[in-house]
């Protein structure tokens, strides 16, 4: 009980009960405590404790805790206890909001069931084939784990039969519900037999999920665990009061001074998330969207991305997160403050994963402190206000970095050409101060001062819950009429021309994403990105290699080939005969 690493399994998932319970003393059959005790679960968590005795005595049970205090097992453990492996009916249905959370739970029910080689579990969700699934279930599956809507079709063709179903769970309820699939819910529990146990699990209690309950469950045992959890405590909360227009500067400079190694943006709107990950990605940070409007495939390769570290940043919706665990993961940046207190708790319990600690930075405009109190409320913890560093926050940030790696490049040696050209710069009667100042200035990207600030140039507009405009949005408009407006590429720029849109729904992550996917360039190597009504202007870092060009003329965006080339200016209005040829080959959009 006492080793640390328990300490920090406790941690996570809240204290365990005062009497140090065990799982054998649950009554939990022995395989199954032998199977979660090698997964390091030594003691039961509060739900688990008073979950698992409601359920194996038969009773329907509404448990009501937030994430991460190990419901999957609170109700996963009886439900295998109750399985016969000996028939090979489907006695066990789970359903869950997600591909990702019906997989994590499938998963989680075949490790608790690596002593009962007999039990196979089945996840059916959307997005993927329906064969391998159906051979899956034709086999026999006595547990089966899905998402309501691919559970439903698998129930109409007759893949999928609940004659003989005994258990059902709704995990994550809530978020089924506001995911819009009650009908679904409630036209599976029809398939199934009135006599059978039913089990739901929800963060929050939404009166949607009290009619459902009544609808469909009997005399319903209620647990709830104490929001209060030391998930929350091993975050560091904090805010700034940052003006709308300013939002997005700031978040770029919290990000580039953050010493994080991953972090979550998270925003109101699809529409915001798209424009914020675009800004970011126009900065230099490689990021990523996600908001439910993200086909799965692209979801999980996403969340892939994140934890295997060639993604630092992901911005997204509340639903698109909604049970991700990624432990990288060490700051949450509420851009926008979150609608209600509860969706702050589940926000800022991406981090602070695994026993480790995490930030979490929450954005205010100066009319939304109010919102502040509610916040502390729920949490039960005051959230302290910190400043938002400023661009030479950031450049110092940089410079250190930069001066520290300078002891290694020196060890790796061949600086022959350099020392030459520096010691003529010093023999002309440089200032050697002066020399490295200028050459720290020019690494780390200040140009000295500006006109114009870039954040000035973001003016958020187009943030402020609306679709349409702004930057990467601007539909519309003659393409030809628009380009005589456009500026040169920037410095150490070239800019490509590639063949996709707005009409085909191109949107700067998806350029950018197709670009660095297959020429591997990193996001800091794409520059501005223009799109027109019929191809996009893209700045990239340096020159594209021909292989290079030819592979990313293969991706696809919205089924269309990007066909990248470097651009030639904007057509002539009429272009004489003889060059026709010629323009043709070089220029074929
Ligand atoms: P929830 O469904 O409530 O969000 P999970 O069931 O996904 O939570 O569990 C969260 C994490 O806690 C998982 O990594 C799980 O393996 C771990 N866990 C669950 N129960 C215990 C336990 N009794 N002891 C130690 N770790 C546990
Ligand atoms: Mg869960």
């Amino acid at each position: 009980m006492n080793s640390s690493a328990n300490g920090a399994l406790e941690e996570k998932i809240g204290r365990p009960s005062e009497s140090e319970l065990t799982f054998a003393e649950l009554d939990l059959p022995a395989h199954l405590v032998q199977a979660v005790s090698a997964l390091g679960f030594t003691s039961p968590s509060p739900i688990q404790a008073r979950a698992i005795p409601v359920l194996l005595s038969g009773r329907d049970l509404i448990g009501v805790a937030q994430t991460g205090t190990g419901k999957t097992a609170a109700f996963g453990l009886p439900l295998l206890a109750n399985i016969n492996p000996n028939d090979r009916a489907t006695q066990a249905l789970v359903l869950a909001p997600t591909r990702e959370l019906a997989l994590q739970v499938a998963g989680a029910l075949e490790t608790f069931a690596s002593e009962m080689p007999n039990v196979r579990v089945t996840a059916l969700y959307g997005g993927a084939p329906y064969m391998p699934q159906e051979k899956a279930l034709s086999r026999g599956s006595q547990v089966v784990v899905g998402t309501p809507g691919r559970v439903i079709d698998h129930l109409k063709r007759g893949n999928l039969r609940l004659e003989d179903l005994s258990y059902m769970v709704l995990d994550e309820a809530d978020e089924m519900l506001r995911m819009g699939f009650a009908e679904d819910v409630d036209e599976i529990l029809s398939f199934s037999p009135s006599q059978k146990q039913v089990a739901l699990f929800s963060a929050t209690m939404p009166p949607a999920i009290q009619r459902v309950a009544a609808e469909h469950m009997t005399n319903p045992e209620s647990i709830a665990v104490a929001r209060q959890s030391t998930t929350v405590e091993s975050v560091t909360q904090e805010y700034a009061v940052v003006p709308f227009r300013h939002k997005v500067g700031a978040l770029s400079r919290v990000l580039a001074t953050s010493d994080t190694d991953a972090a979550i943006v998270f925003v109101r709107t699809r529409a915001a998330a798209e424009e914020v990950g675009a800004a970011l990605v126009e900065r230099g940070i490689i990021a990523a969207t996600i908001s439910g409007d993200v086909a799965q495939k692209d979801r999980e390769r996403i969340v892939a991305r994140l934890r295997d570290g060639s993604l630092d940043v992901l911005v997204a919706t509340d639903v698109a997160a909604r049970g991700l665990d990624v432990e990288r993961i060490g700051l949450v940046v509420n851009f926008d403050v979150p609608g209600e207190p509860e969706a702050y708790v589940h926000r800022i319990g991406r981090t602070g994963r695994a026993g480790r600690t995490g930030r979490a930075l929450t954005f205010l405009t100066p009319h939304e402190r109010g919102k502040l109190r509610a916040i502390e409320r729920t949490t039960r913890q005051k959230l302290v206000e910190v400043e938002i560093p400023s661009p030479a926050d950031v450049s110092r940030m940089k410079t250190r970095n930069l001066l520290r790696s300078i002891p290694a490049r020196i060890e790796k040696g061949r600086l022959g050409m350099y020392r030459e050209l520096v010691s003529e710069l010093l023999a002309d009667g440089a200032d050697p101060t002066e020399l490295a100042a200028a050459l720290c200035a020019i690494a780390v990207g200040d140009n000295g001062p500006q006109p114009r600030d870039a954040e000035e140039e973001f003016t958020g507009a187009s943030l402020k819950g609306d679709d349409r405009g702004g930057r990467g949005n601007d539909r519309g408009g003659n393409d030809r009429e628009r380009r005589r407006n456009v500026r040169p590429s920037s410095k150490g720029f070239t800019t490509y021309k590639v063949s996709v849109g707005h009409s085909h729904g191109a949107k700067p992550p998806a350029i950018v994403g197709a670009i660095t996917g297959e020429a591997g360039l990193h996001g800091k190597d794409i520059g501005k990105i223009d799109i027109f009504g019929n191809f996009s202007l893209v700045e990239i870092q340096g020159e594209l290699s021909p292989a290079a060009i030819e592979k990313i003329s293969k991706a696809r965006i919205g089924g269309r080939m990007l066909r990248i080339a470097k651009d030639t200016g904007p057509k002539p209005r009429t272009e004489p005969k003889k060059d026709f040829s010629r323009r043709r080959k070089n220029d074929r959009y």
